[in-house]
């Protein structure tokens, strides 16, 4: 495990508009558009960066779902060692 590196900042943009909305290393939270007031989900996490329909994880079980899925990506991102 090692620390935060600095260069692994990522944008978080508007889906819709594309927007920067903010910069962020880590962030799980529901995100309003300040230019078109489009309401996303923005999870960004050990290097994998999800934006998504804030509609579409209303429900509890899409959520654990998205979690899950995260989680893939990351196994992914360790078996294949992208020096990205
Ligand atoms: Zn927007």
């Amino acid at each position: 495990m090692n620390a935060a590196k600095d260069d692994e900042e990522y944008c978080v943009t508007c889906p819709k508009c594309g927007r920067v909305i903010q910069k962020s290393f880590t962030t799980d939270s529901i995100i309003k558009c300040s230019k078109c007031s489009y309401e996303f989900y923005a999870y960004i996490s050990d290097g994998v960066a999800i934006a998504m329909d804030a509609a579409k994880i209303d429900g509890r079980g899409s959520r654990k779902r998205l979690l899950t899925y995260v989680q893939a990506l990351s196994n992914l991102k360790e078996s294949t060692g992208t020096d990205g």
